[in-house]
């Protein structure tokens, strides 16, 4: 087992890996910007190494400087939570020539998944339910109008790097087809340097089902059931739930199974997200596998009980899963609502600034991962989320009840939250009988500007 682990991330994540890592008995290290300086989570790492100022190109996202940190400090792996070079192959492979093990997937398994185009003709062979659409990247015009014809209008034209919604058009008929693959082109080549773009189905009403992986790096892999998230506010999840509600079990049970395979095939290292969406006669299409921990992750270890950053640890090291899929079953129902700092009536426009309030709820069931806390500075430099409530119950009613009441008694100072949002949210009545899509908090929302 590793003895100390540097992690390459702030904030809540980085809390839920030290934690992790002292059960684990393993020291800790945390890399920070001065903007940070005063991060919660710092008074409980072993050792911390300030790597930059606060802007994340000078810090967090500083290969060199993180490797050094490793190297001054004898840390024999990294952590590299999510976002910042969690799912990037060049960190991935620095850190395997430096001989510094990376709790992630290899860089190839990482590159291959990470690519879409790569990734769809990988989830093909596995037997992964993915869209209708163009083979590989478009290379030739006349195809593209050929498979968008097929498989009907309206289309989607999709980046092979995408990332967050970039080289993505909707095309609603053969006239603006050309056109939309030229844009998309262009803005993926100069946003992720690559502008390979292809085109599948677009389905104008969905849900947002994702199955939790874990492989072993070796081509054994197992899944820790689904997640829905469903409730998005411009591509960005809102409320997380596990397991998703009214899925047919034997369609659910099909779907979790073919991720698990196209993880075991990819010899895939670590934990993975294999993202769907789901249409009104529940069949399955891939989006894409997040090569990462994800934000959403409690809801799947409250219904497991499986310590998915405990795992990624364990794989990483060389040991094999400490659990075997059929010792995984689902016990309840778990809903997570994350706590921005942004206020939902101006556009929610991010809240820096001193918290001075900050009362958390708690009872049975009851899970709040932050780093927050009264007298903590939010900085300008970063994400606004600053914790996350999960609540855990026998039931999905019985867990929104509890989801609200936790909501209710959670009180945080002076700047806004998206607290009172999530009361409204899950007091609607789609949102008790899950009758919307991923479109329709969106339109909820405008709907009371
Ligand atoms: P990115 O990696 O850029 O976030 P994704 O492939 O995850 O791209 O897609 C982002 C979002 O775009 C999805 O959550 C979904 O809302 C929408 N989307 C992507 N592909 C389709 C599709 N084929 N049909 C309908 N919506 C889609």
């Amino acid at each position: 087992m590793f003895k100390r682990i540097l992690i390459a991330n702030r904030g809540e994540i980085a809390l839920r890996v030290i934690r992790a890592c002292r059960e684990l008995g393993i020291s800790t290290v945390c890399v920070h910007s001065t903007a940070d300086a005063d991060g919660p989570w710092l008074e409980w790492a072993d050792e911390r190494v300030c790597i930059g100022p606060g802007p994340s190109a000078e810090s967090y996202l500083r290969i060199d400087r993180i490797i050094a940190a490793a190297e001054c400090t004898n840390a024999d792996a990294i952590h590299p939570g999510y976002g910042f070079l969690a799912e990037n192959a060049e960190f991935a492979t620095v850190c395997r020539d430096c001989e510094i093990a990376f709790i992630g997937p290899s860089p190839e398994a990482m590159a291959l998944l990470g690519d879409k185009v790569s990734c769809k003709r990988m989830a093909r062979k596995a037997g992964t339910p993915v869209f209708p659409g163009t083979e590989g990247a478009i290379e030739d015009p006349e195809e593209a109008r050929t498979v968008a014809a097929e498989i009907g209008y309206p289309v989607i034209v999709k980046a092979a790097a995408g990332g967050g919604g970039r080289g993505m058009r909707v095309v609603e008929d053969e006239a603006s087809l050309m056109e939309a693959i030229e844009s998309a082109a262009q803005e993926a080549s100069a946003a992720f340097g690559n502008g390979s773009v292809y085109i599948e189905k677009y389905l104008a009403k969905a849900r947002h089902f994702e199955v939790q992986t874990i492989g072993d790096g070796r081509g054994d892999a197992i899944h820790l059931f689904e997640r829905d998230c469903t409730s998005q506010r411009r591509h960005q999840k809102l409320v997380e739930e596990a397991p998703a509600p009214g899925v047919d079990p034997e369609k659910r049970a099909a779907v979790c199974e073919s991720a698990s395979r196209l993880i075991a095939a990819a010899k895939y290292g670590g934990a993975a997200t294999v993202e769907f969406l789901m249409d009104d006669k529940q069949d399955f299409y891939m989006l894409e596998v997040n090569t990462r921990v994800q934000v959403e992750h409690p809801v799947t270890e409250m219904i497991t009980g499986v310590d998915i950053v405990k795992e990624q640890i364990r794989v990483a090291a060389g040991n094999p899963l400490s659990v075997r899929q059929d010792q995984i079953s689902v016990n309840g129902h778990a809903i997570e609502c994350r706590i921005n700092a942004e206020d939902p009536d101006r556009n929610f426009m991010p809240q820096a600034g001193l918290i001075e309030t900050f009362d958390p709820p708690g009872g049975l069931g009851v899970r709040l991962d932050t780093h927050a806390r009264s007298g903590y500075r939010i900085p300008p430099n970063y994400d606004s989320m600053i914790g996350k409530l999960i609540v855990h119950a026998p039931t999905r009613d019985e867990a929104i009840s509890r989801m609200l009441e936790a909501l209710r008694q959670f009180r945080i100072g002076p700047m806004k939250t998206s607290i009172g949002l999530h009361r409204r949210l899950l007091d609607r009545p789609e949102f008790r009988t899950f009758d919307f899509d991923i479109k329709w908090v969106e339109h909820w929302l405008a709907e009371q500007d």
